[in-house]
């Protein structure tokens, strides 16, 4: 068994209004059931979300957090413009994107941008990914899959991997539920993160720096599927949330 990570490059540095799909599929031919990872941070700068630090104006939550964290004040207003629900404040700002993906800073990144400038995460990554995967799909003429990714951090653990926030024909989430382990005794509990392994394994050839490469392809492994896929699948309903409901707590005894 084996699967295939294939860097796309020779990507251009991507302005607003550029042709992810075109540009992707002039530099690589694609095939059936390719999963087509792409950087957050491209999609970010094609749909035209980048901003200068110096003309946001910080509203008054902004300057209430910035006083009570030390932190740029404009740096936080991009974060909460981004944000339903902030669970902490400092040493990072942890919250819920609007699109409702939980991470720090809202996505809002400084880095892979010229100096001065901020870098807003899509505002509905699936959005994003069937537009890319519509035209991909009708520029090669294949069965395609997409994910958006973005470098996060993780609970308990050091060290960031790349995640999934968003997607296009394929399933998010692999139900092991009902299969037999190799003692036949029927699993119960356990699904599998699909799309943030791919986002994870795409991210070895991406890296975090200057290397250049915001697409990787997935080839070898059949995770296609038709029809409306959402990376809501993967956030946890309210009620089950230990961890947020946790955090609320604690909030409220602060
Ligand atoms: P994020 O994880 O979505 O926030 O993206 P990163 O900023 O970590 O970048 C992931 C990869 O894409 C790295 O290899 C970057 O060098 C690369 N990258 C970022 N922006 C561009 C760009 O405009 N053009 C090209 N060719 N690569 C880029
Ligand atoms: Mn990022
Ligand atoms: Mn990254």
């Amino acid at each position: 068994m084996k699967f295939e990570a294939i860097a796309v490059e020779n990507i251009p540095l991507i302005q607003k209004g550029d042709d992810l799909p075109s540009l992707i599929c002039e530099r690589i031919e694609l095939q059936d059931r390719d999963i087509v990872i792409i950087a957050s941070t491209i999609v970010a700068k094609a749909e035209g979300e980048i901003f200068r630090l110096e003309d946001i104006t910080p509203g008054e939550q902004a300057l209430e957090v910035a006083a009570r964290t030390g932190k740029d004040a404009r740096f936080i207003q991009a974060v909460l413009a981004r944000s339903k629900e902030v669970f902490v404040e400092a040493p990072f700002m942890l919250v819920t994107t609007l699109a409702g993906h939980t991470c720090v800073n809202a996505g809002v990144d400084e880095s892979n941008i010229e100096h001065g400038f901020l870098l807003y995460p899509p505002e509905n990554p699936d959005a994003s990914a069937l537009k890319l995967g519509e035209k991909l799909e009708r520029l090669s003429g294949k069965e395609i899959s997409v994910i958006i990714t973005d470098t996060n951090g993780r609970a308990f653990k050091i060290g960031q991997t790349g995640v999934a926030i968003g997607i296009h024909k394929i399933k998010p989430i692999k139900r092991w539920i009902g299969e037999k382990d190799l003692f036949g005794k029927i699993l119960e509990i356990t699904e599998e993160a699909v799309a943030d392994e791919l986002a994870g394994a795409a991210n070895l050839l991406m890296g975090e720096g200057a290397g250049g490469i915001p697409v990787v392809i997935i080839r070898g492994l059949d995770y296609y599927c038709e029809g409306n896929t959402s990376i809501n699948e993967t956030y946890r309903p309210e009620d089950m949330d230990i961890i947020k409901n946790g955090l609320r707590c604690l909030q409220k005894k602060n």
